[in-house]
């Protein structure tokens, strides 16, 4: 017989086909709160999961009893906790490379959109205002030759450093845990310390996972230490901000601008005073969310699962390698 796995995202057709070669499958669109009742009454049956957008930890994970693995269809995995699945022997499977490219092809178009004001302008044209060639108060800032600060210089990272400098001749500063002599070498970039970057740089890029210790990293504090002409862009996970600090330094143009892929509550609420503003520019979580990438990961994410359910399959993208 075969064993149960719960589907929770909508994939192609044939990646389901498969899932379903290998396992009995249950399937949700997603989960929300007119099927949270379904998927946990699922949950005791199903050896593996796979999906993605939701938490499975605490209650959820207290009913999955058989749960051998779960397959994010994603590189970031601050919705699980990964302890708690190591203690327990659960696998959790992820699908880092695959997407590096899109999200910072993503974040570059949201530097460059908030430099050059393009929502702003759009909607100037949009609301007949354009009679005349535009004065200052339409102007942006220049990108090339700036200076870039990124924070976490992993393959995001990376990708954006390789935009910036080969690109746009930028000059590439970076603050991560470990310093990256192939970076260095490849970019000319430097790696400092977070406050140097934050003082230096023109553009502030944020490339992290969202741990313990990059909560709340980018605060009142080090939003001080920013150039009033800088520009913030952030493609990692919304808390890394402290976001009400961040909307105060833009009400007071304590920095000029910033461009947000990711935020401490999404859906982003409607009465978010981030939508008051007219210095940012919004993004609803796209960075990987192109037809191609997101098939890749969907992809990725089945042969995760298939692999990680099968004792003799090499486990490539395992995050709690603890786990036998
Ligand atoms: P990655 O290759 O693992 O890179 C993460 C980098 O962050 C590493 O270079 C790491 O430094 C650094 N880092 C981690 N903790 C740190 C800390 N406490 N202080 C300083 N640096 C730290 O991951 P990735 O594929 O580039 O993805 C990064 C994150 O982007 C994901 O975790 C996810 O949250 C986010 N993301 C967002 C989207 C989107 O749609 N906006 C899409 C994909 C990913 P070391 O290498 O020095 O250890």
């Amino acid at each position: 017989m075969k064993k149960t796995v719960i589907l929770y995202a909508p994939i192609a057709h044939e990646l389901r086909a498969r899932l379903e070669q290998e396992f009995e499958v249950i399937f949700f669109n997603k989960i929300d709160q007119n099927n949270e009742q379904q998927f946990l009454a699922a949950l005791p049956t199903a050896v593996g999961v796979i999906g993605t957008g939701i938490d499975i930890k605490g209650d959820r994970l207290a009913k999955a009893v058989n749960l051998k693995a779960i397959s994010t269809i994603s590189v970031g995995y601050d919705n699980f906790d990964v302890a708690e699945l190591t203690a327990k022997g659960i696998r959790l499977m992820h699908t880092p490379d695959v997407l590096t490219d899109t999200t910072a092809d993503l974040i570059f178009t949201l530097l460059m959109a908030t430099a050059r004001r393009i929502v702003e302008v759009s909607d100037f044209i949009h609301q007949g205002h354009w009679k005349r060639s535009v004065d200052q108060s339409l102007f942006g800032v220049d990108i090339h030759h700036k200076k870039i600060g990124i924070i976490g210089m992993g393959n995001i990272g990376q990708a954006v450093a390789k935009r910036a400098y080969l690109g746009f001749d930028m000059q590439v500063f970076y603050y991560s845990r470990h310093r990256k002599p192939e970076v260095d070498q490849q970019y000319q970039a430097v790696w400092c310390e977070l406050d140097q970057l934050l003082k230096e740089v023109d553009f502030v890029c944020i490339t992290l996972p969202l741990t313990k210790e990059t909560e709340h990293l980018i605060n009142q504090e080090k939003l001080s230490l920013m150039k009033p002409s800088a520009i913030l862009i952030n493609g990692g996970r919304g808390k890394i901000i402290d976001e009400q600090a961040l909307i105060n330094a833009l009400k007071t143009k304590q920095i000029r601008a910033a461009g947000l892929d990711v935020f401490v509550q999404e859906p982003l609420p409607m009465d978010s005073e981030l939508l008051q503003l007219s210095n940012v520019v919004l993004a609803p979580h796209i960075g990987s969310a192109t037809f191609e990438t997101r098939y890749k990961m969907a992809e990725l994410a089945v042969e995760n699962l298939i692999a990680a359910l099968q004792p003799e399959k090499p486990k490539k993208n395992l995050v709690n390698r603890e786990v036998a």
